[in-house]
């Protein structure tokens, strides 16, 4: 499973990619072109931002889902 998300940097507008465990609310990160350090927040006004956020968040459930399920299966097996 992919687990970056593209995010876009505000400053010199390229695309660059950063792990979803990075990309969460209050958290910053560097672009990986002009060394911007970006505040990510959900109360942003850019709607790529909120898109990368919105998209981590949904593949760190998607993880948490597939470890449970691995778990699960285990305690099941005999
Ligand atoms: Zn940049």
């Amino acid at each position: 499973m992919d687990d970056k998300v593209k995010i876009r940097c505000p400053a010199c507008t390229r695309i660059f990619r950063e792990m979803s465990s990075r990309v969460r609310d209050e958290a910053q990160v560097n672009c990986s072109n002009c060394n911007k350090l970006i505040t990510l927040t959900k109360e942003t006004e850019d709607p790529f931002l909120r898109r990368a956020l919105k998209a981590a968040s949904e593949i760190r459930a998607a993880k948490d889902k597939a470890v449970y399920t691995a778990i699960y299966s285990t305690w099941h097996q005999p």
